[in-house]
């Protein structure tokens, strides 16, 4: 095996989706990048879990800027990766984005906010919705109830409107993305090493200095990324800057279920991706005629915030299969609930307003690229340019605390602030959910 060099221009931890596109980014600007991750692969922590859905119903004017100049990358995945990875590349699929609109969300800021960025959308009627895709009730449940709860089996008592966006869609496997970015970075010379834990980071004087390893090996390096998902949190207190932020993040379990899909609501039906906050839940057709179905933390669903990243139950469970899968009934009455529980355990990396954290630090040299809150796998494109731009910001004495940057979208023309993704902003108002 490659010894891990004594020292490098960039130490990224993390080999997620993040840091292969970080990577992707740095050593193609002819940076000398080395990728620390503790797990085997790229893209085998909560990249691998990933719903992968590429949508733009965000609360804001910059993470909706992001997620649309994003999608464009994911669009024409092939150029922007640049390189053809032998292993194969990942898929954009585009099936279109339905939300209902309920209480708490009638999708007005929505619609204002995509007029702005020339964001295609039709609000229809439930009737209009239900002759599009007769799988759906179209019924009002709200509030989304637990099955214990004697409400739970109520008929709907209105009709919902929704909102459908026909361009957002999903990345068929968010584990290859991260592979074909990281292979594309490795062909830049970036170098990857798995099964390698940073277990501390070194500086001196206020300057991030490199980092050590749980295998005894130190590396030296000027600039530091933290990328580490779940773990960001854990790497942000060993570099000690976690106190200092005004803006916390935490690991917080999630399960998703693959159930099959009903005849109706599979690919070959043009099935819809679904945000269905009327009864908590989230849903899009799949490959194999399965579903993916998450939920938006309904306030009747308890959360599951975890303190050690490296100590939590990965399994599922039948409790919330059940919870998850009547609710999914109500909403696609053809679901037959099945049999077998078919999901997974996954952690995102919450921060306190479910927005992410694109930053630098008051270490010098050491910057972060998490908080990803369950919604950022779409961004990852971006992220890499997010963190040039901090980098060589920092190279040339600008304070971006104080000085916010901005990045003019290649694709849009528009400019993002990077100051909405600063560790040290005000909380912003969002949905306060996954849907940022
Ligand atoms: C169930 C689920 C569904 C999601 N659905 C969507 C969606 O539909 N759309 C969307 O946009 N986003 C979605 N997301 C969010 C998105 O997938 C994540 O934001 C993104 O994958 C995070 O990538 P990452 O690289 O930051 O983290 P990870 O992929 O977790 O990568 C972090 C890496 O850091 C490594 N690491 C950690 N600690 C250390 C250490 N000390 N030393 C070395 N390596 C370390 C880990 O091994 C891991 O490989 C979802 C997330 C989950 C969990």
């Amino acid at each position: 095996m490659t010894q891990v060099p004594s020292s490098t221009d960039v130490v990224i931890i993390g080999g997620g989706v993040m840091g292969a596109s970080i990577a992707l980014e740095l050593s193609k600007n002819g940076r000398k990048v080395v990728v620390i991750d503790k797990g085997g692969a790229p893209g085998a922590g909560s990249t691998s879990a990933s719903s992968a859905i590429i949508r733009f119903t965000y609360s804001n004017f910059n993470t909706i800027l992001m997620a649309w100049e994003a999608a464009q990358y994911w669009y024409n995945w092939n150029d922007f990766v640049g390189v053809d990875d032998p292993d194969g590349m990942a898929k954009f699929v585009k099936t279109g984005y339905l939300v209902f609109l309920t209480e708490g969300y009638d999708g007005v800021r929505q619609r204002e906010l995509w007029d702005q960025f020339g964001i295609p959308y039709e609000v229809l009627s439930p009737e209009e919705v239900r002759k599009r895709w007769p799988a759906f009730e179209t019924g009002k449940f709200y509030p989304p109830k637990s099955i214990e709860d004697p409400a739970f089996a109520d008929d709907p008592y209105d009709q919902l409107s929704a909102l459908f966006d026909p361009l957002s869609g999903f990345m068929d496997d968010p584990m290859l993305a991260a592979h074909n970015l990281a292979h594309a970075a490795k062909s830049h010379g970036a170098e990857f090493f798995f099964h390698k834990e940073v277990s501390g980071i070194t500086k001196s004087g206020g300057q991030v200095t490199g980092v050590t390893l749980a295998s005894g090996e130190t590396i030296s390096a000027p600039i530091v990324i933290n990328a580490a998902g779940p773990h960001a949190a854990k790497i942000n207190r060993l570099a000690g800057v976690y106190d200092e932020m005004k803006v916390h993040h935490q690991p917080l379990r999630q399960e998703v279920f693959s159930p099959p899909a009903p005849v109706g609501f599979r690919l070959e039906d043009n099935a819809p991706i679904v945000a269905d906050l009327d009864l908590g839940q989230y849903f899009r057709p799949h490959m194999g005629d399965l579903l993916n179905v998450g939920t938006t933390e309904p306030a009747c669903d308890p959360l599951h915030f975890i303190e050690d990243a490296d100590d939590w139950n990965d399994q599922v469970t039948v409790e919330f299969f059940e919870r998850v899968m009547l609710r999914l009934a109500r909403r696609l009455p053809d679901f037959g609930i099945p049999l077998k529980l078919l999901g997974i355990g996954a952690l995102y990396d919450v921060t306190d307003d479910w927005i992410p954290l694109y930053d630098k630090s008051s270490l010098n040299g050491f910057f972060m690229a998490c908080g990803t809150s369950g919604n950022q796998f779409k961004n990852a494109p971006l992220v890499g340019k997010f963190m040039r731009i901090l980098i060589e910001a920092q190279e040339q004495g600008i304070d971006h605390d104080v000085t916010p940057l901005e990045f003019v979208g290649e694709a849009t023309g528009k400019a993002i602030n990077l100051g909405a993704f600063s560790r040290l902003r005000s909380e912003a108002v969002t949905a306060g959910n996954v849907m940022g």
